[in-house]
């Protein structure tokens, strides 16, 4: 199967598989893995902050970093697109008692004055307090776009100016980073947390890992306790995160050459929209309701040929590229793609 549905897709290597095997390992909790404290002090390092924080799931660093920069009642400003809002089952909700202010993004990327506009009133008895700005980088639902270095400052700073604190949710922070070519450090200079992703591009098949202030990690990792996700002799799993930022970092480059290959080939398929400059990292868009198909019968076409991409149930298709599919992998999607929709082949 040449499995487009996501990066989460990617299934540990036989090298990460050997790392992970033999990873010295000890008691997480009572912070004596040294695997989990490397990896640790790699994110540190990598986005320029005093600590970092081992956790099973992006989800629980989007819950955790809600949760340690507001109190119940609290407002938290984020693109009516981002993740916390539409795929977290509710948790900031439920796990930080917020409620949210939604900004309608292009493409997930936002203005200062929008920030502005999304948390007036602030002040006063009658409104809640707007305490904290959430933005995504790249952004998912904006088809991996890469926000302009200037407006994510902007807009960071303008949240700081109004008294807020900024969480980074950076699932795909270094395919941004691989494709801007700049470092993480530089975009988590402007947040107060920021988090990577394990188990997406970086092939690693759990974790992520969550970066702030030490005071700030401290708080995050009562909260890691208390949300279920402190774990034992994790250095097996977060081996895995070792060897993927020393190996498979840079080579995201080329699922975002492969992700173009893929939008210009759907590109010159009859019935398909697809806009192929908008494409910058992995993450591909399409519509594909000028098919004369419905999305069952391409999706199942798909399917029985072998490809894997898109919905069902939706005419706006998702395609994700990853390590585990080649420039062969793509070529082949687009020419099983068009023998689908041409019903030719
Ligand atoms: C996948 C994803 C998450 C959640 O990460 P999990 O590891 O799947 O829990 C959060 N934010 C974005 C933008 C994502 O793509």
């Amino acid at each position: 199967m040449i499995d487009l549905i996501s990066d989460t897709a990617t299934r540990p290597s036989p090298e990460m598989r050997r790392a992970m095997a033999e990873a010295p390992v000890g008691d997480e909790q009572l912070r004596e893995d040294p695997t989990v404290n490397r990896l640790q002090e790699m994110v540190a390092e990598l986005t320029g902050k005093e600590a970092a924080l081992f956790l099973p799931s992006g989800t629980m660093c989007n819950a955790i970093g809600i949760k340690v920069h507001t109190n119940p009642g609290d407002k938290i400003v984020l693109e009516r697109w981002a993740h916390p809002y539409t795929s977290e089952a509710g948790g900031p909700g439920l796990l930080a008692g917020v409620m949210t202010a939604l900004i309608e993004g292009e493409r997930g990327v936002f203005t200062p004055e929008q920030v502005e506009e999304a948390v007036q009133p602030q002040g006063g008895f009658h409104s809640a307090p707007a305490t904290l700005l959430c933005l995504e980088n790249t952004h998912n639902r904006g088809g991996g776009k890469v926000w302009p270095l200037e407006t994510f400052q902007a807009v960071a700073e303008t949240a700081h100016r109004l008294g807020m604190k900024v969480h980074l949710d950076g699932a795909r922070l270094l395919n941004a980073v691989v494709a801007s070519g700049i470092p993480a450090k530089v975009w988590s200079q402007y947040v107060d947390t920021v988090w990577i992703d394990l188990s997406k591009g970086l092939g690693c098949p759990i974790g992520a890992v969550l970066a702030g202030d030490r005071e700030t990690m401290e708080r995050a990792r009562r909260y890691k306790h208390m949300f279920g996700g402190a774990m034992r002799q994790a250095g097996i799993i977060a081996a895995a995160g070792v060897y993927a930022l020393e190996h498979n970092v840079e080579r995201l480059a080329e699922d975002h050459a492969n992700a173009k290959l893929l939008a210009a080939g759907l590109s010159e398929i009859p019935g398909i929209a697809i806009n192929p400059a908008e494409v910058e990292t992995n993450i591909v868009f399409f519509d594909v309701s000028g098919t004369g198909r419905s999305p069952q019968e391409l999706y199942d076409g798909l399917i029985a040929r072998g490809v894997r991409m898109g919905s069902p149930t939706a005419t706006r298709w998702r395609a994700v590229t990853h390590l585990d599919v080649s420039r062969a992998d793509i070529e082949r999607a687009v020419e099983v793609m068009e023998a689908v929709v041409t019903g030719r082949g």
